[in-house]
């Protein structure tokens, strides 16, 4: 127990070698005034003596204190080189134990900073708003304390299922156009690698090339959605990782081809789009559905509602592809899955299926052999999708990230797996 009201202070601001000078209240905060313990140093550049140059006062946003905001108010020295000879002049002293060069916040709360917007997907608003500071102090040390993390070496080894899927990352502009940004996955074990801009080849293909021969050979599962910038990436890169499409992508197809005959019946049938009576429209979500999902009555009221406005059965067709299409992913064996495949991308071209089923046919005969190498690998982008989620949660608590930089680097410590130990060594 210390008694000495000097070093009681000490303890409470718990910063080493530093003295406690002053503590005081501003109309915000509570103002905490220091100044460092240390010797007189010898000059970097000539190796003598130094002088005096005074004091500056430098303020740095720090961790609350008792549950209020807090500045801690470093009066830092100055020292200048009397020698003439000498190009170094003047300069400040530094401590990287209380806070980085030139940063605006303490090491401590920039630590802490980054743990919550990296790690509890936190926004950065919020977190500067706990510190009573602003947003830009908040990211400026996410982005100084979360980089040693992301770019850690030892942050993914080796992989042996790797995905690529697009997600859109912000739209920008005056015409809110667009802006795509391709995730590199560990599909096996649900990490997200990186994230590159553009949903081109360019991005992961520049990533991969970057990628040591030795760790690109032990890809042996490429997984994608039905994409062909994807398959060229993986053509160049990891010719002999054998592509698998994603099974979430294949029966998100056939879920888009179901809803196009629908829509487009609706429109032959009644001449207007869905309204909330009109039978097609009333049966659009028990239509996605998975059939397992659906109980007797549903079914049934399903079928009564397209007997009522699916005169040709064309939707009815398409329900049942979708099924079919679903039902990829229930074979066990690999040889029975690829010829089940086949078989299936023939039937669906057949003249007697809607266009829109016949356009998925003609997909599915392209991929076939991506959508059948999913019953050797059994791997998907379903961890991707997982990922996506997170990453969209991050863009979410942003209200949308324009920044590429700070999407990359918020969505890396959130579903990244970072080391997080060595945030606090
Ligand atoms: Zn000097």
């Amino acid at each position: 127990m210390e008694h000495d009201p000097t070093r009681m202070c000490e303890l409470l601001v718990g910063l080493p070698d530093v003295n406690v000078n002053g503590v005081g209240e501003w109309p915000h905060w509570l103002r905490i005034e220091i100044t460092r313990r240390a010797g007189r140093p010898v000059c970097e550049g000539c190796g003598g003596g130094v002088h005096d140059h005074g004091r500056r006062d430098v303020v740095l946003v720090d961790l609350p204190v008792f549950g209020r905001p807090a500045r801690l108010v470093w009066a830092k020295q100055r020292w200048r080189c009397p020698n003439p000879d000498c190009e170094v002049g003047t300069w400040t002293e530094l401590d990287e134990r209380i806070a980085p060069a030139r940063a605006a916040i303490t090491d401590r709360a920039g630590r802490w900073a980054t743990f919550q917007v990296g790690r509890h997907g936190r926004s950065v608003a919020e977190v500067a708003d706990d510190l009573g500071c602003d947003w830009h102090t908040i990211m400026d040390a996410v982005i100084w304390f979360g980089t040693p993390l992301v770019d850690d070496p030892h942050r993914f080894g080796d992989v042996t299922a790797l995905g690529l899927d697009e997600t859109l990352f912000c739209r920008q502009g005056r015409w809110r156009r667009r802006c795509w940004s391709t995730q590199i996955v560990d599909v096996a074990r649900g990490q997200l690698l990186d994230i590159v801009a553009g949903r081109d080849t360019a991005g992961p293909c520049g990533w991969l090339a970057e990628r040591p021969q030795e760790w690109r050979d032990g890809i042996r599962w490429a997984t994608l959605d039905l994409s062909g910038p994807y398959r060229s990436v993986f053509d160049t890169m990891l010719p002999d990782a054998v592509q698998v499409a994603d099974a979430f992508h294949v029966v998100k197809l056939a879920n888009t081809a179901l809803d196009e005959v629908r829509r487009r019946v609706q429109n032959e049938t009644l001449g207007h789009r869905g309204r909330k009576d009109d039978p097609l429209y009333r049966c659009r979500r028990k239509l996605l559905m998975a059939d397992e999902r659906l109980d007797d009555t549903a079914r049934s009221k399903l079928l009564g509602l397209l007997a009522a406005g699916d005169p040709k059965g064309e939707v009815r067709m398409a329900w049942h592809a979708k099924e079919v299409v679903r039902s990829i992913y229930t074979i066990d064996d690999p040889e029975l899955g690829a010829e089940f495949v086949e078989r299936l991308g023939q039937d669906l071209q057949d003249e007697s299926c809607p266009p829109e089923v016949q356009r998925l046919g003609r997909t599915i005969t392209t991929w076939r052999h991506q959508i059948a190498a999913w019953h050797r690998s059994r791997v998907s982008n379903g961890p991707t999708e997982a990922i996506n989620n997170l990453v969209k949660r991050v863009k979410r608590v942003a209200f949308g990230i324009v920044n590429f930089r700070n999407y990359r680097i918020r969505s890396l410590l959130y579903a990244g797996k970072p080391n997080w130990s060595l945030l606090n060594p």
